[in-house]
């Protein structure tokens, strides 16, 4: 088992359990659930992404734990090709202070790798979702998500000024 931990409460939590939990305290039943739940987990999830983000920071600024998760998201819940699309170049192209974290922007050095604990095939699955989720929207979504947060952004301000 790997028991991500990214902040202290994480901490006290695992220590409390390991502290309380007995070997071989789950029933049989309770076993094959939750082997049923693995199986079920990694049939549905395309990358095996955990999201940990152990494998960040790229020295080339490429989101990984983000482009699997919009990946992973698109391929779960069958979303429709376009709004995959769109989700995928307005999350990951206005983040990380506006310099985007696309998959393409990976050049293959291959510094995440020995740092997943899951031992994903990283380079690999970022050409996958490159592949897939990429193309003209990569370009074109973006500065029109930037212009709408503007907008939306001038509109609060002026909102609590006017409140002032
Ligand atoms: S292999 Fe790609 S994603 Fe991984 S650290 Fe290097 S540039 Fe970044
Ligand atoms: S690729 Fe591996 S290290 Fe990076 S966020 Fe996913 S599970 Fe964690």
């Amino acid at each position: 088992m790997l028991s991500g931990m990214n902040e202290e409460e994480h901490i006290k939590e695992n220590i409390r359990i390991a502290d309380e939990a007995l070997p071989n305290s789950l029933t049989e039943d309770e076993l094959k659930l939750v082997e049923r739940v693995a199986d079920k987990y990694r049939e549905l999830m395309e990358t095996g992404c955990t999201g940990c983000r152990y494998c960040m920071p790229c020295p080339r600024g490429v989101d990984i734990a983000k482009c699997f998760e919009v990946y992973d998201s698109a391929k779960l819940f069958n979303t429709g090709t376009i709004q995959s699309k769109v989700m995928y170049a307005a999350g990951l192209g206005v983040m990380n202070d506006g310099k985007p974290g696309f998959a393409s922007k990976c050049t293959k050095c291959g510094k995440c790798e020995s740092h997943c604990p899951q031992e994903l095939p990283i380079m690999d699955l970022l050409d996958d979702v490159s592949k897939e989720m990429e193309g003209p929207l990569t370009k074109i979504i973006p500065p029109i998500f930037k212009t709408f947060l503007s907008i939306q952004s001038y509109r609060n301000n002026r909102k609590a000024k006017n409140l002032e």
